[in-house]
């Protein structure tokens, strides 16, 4: 049996997914391991939704010559109304195609660095943060490779190190 989807309801099935795996992953690691939703003084969980890349930082580039930054964004926005609908609170990293350096960083690089660094501080500003970061990787050399990829936070790693890293 078949069954076709648009594409609107395959955004919204992948978004409820993403979420579904988020929340199963929060639940099934320890409560050290999720330290950021579990020990926050309120209790309350805030989902912070990074649409990975943005402006200049277009990501990969699908066969299309579509870019990753607006797939992520697309999926991003669907996330964000799904988990408003369902009574979250929730807060973007971006809502358009930019990127969020500070207006100081001048290079591509540096605009980059300052890009993931804002990020980075935006989840570490946010009590109760749950990072979902939306990227679409591609690894052209490996045909074999494929599906979803989740990385969650290593456990016993405290939440002053997480830090951003660029090359
Ligand atoms: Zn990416």
């Amino acid at each position: 049996m078949f069954i076709v989807f648009g594409k609107k309801a395959f955004y919204a099935i992948f978004a409820l997914l993403l979420v579904l795996t988020a929340a199963t992953v929060s639940l099934l690691l320890p409560p050290e391991a999720v330290e950021t939703s579990v020990s926050a003084p309120t209790g309350k969980t805030v989902w912070v939704i990074d649409a990975g890349h943005g402006g200049e930082d277009g990501g990969a580039v699908a066969a299309d010559g579509s870019k990753e930054s607006n797939m992520n964004l697309a999926i991003a926005r669907r996330l964000d109304a799904l988990l408003v609908f369902l009574g979250e609170e929730t807060r973007m990293t971006r809502t358009e195609d930019i990127s969020i350096h500070d207006a100081s960083a001048s290079t591509l690089r540096e605009k980059k660095r300052s890009d993931l660094e804002n990020r980075v501080g935006l989840v570490n500003s946010t009590q109760g943060a749950i990072l979902v970061s939306i990227h679409q990787n591609s690894l052209p050399s490996s045909k074999q490779t494929h599906g979803a990829q989740v990385t969650a936070k290593k456990r016993g790693v405290p939440r002053s190190r997480m830090r951003c890293s660029s090359r």
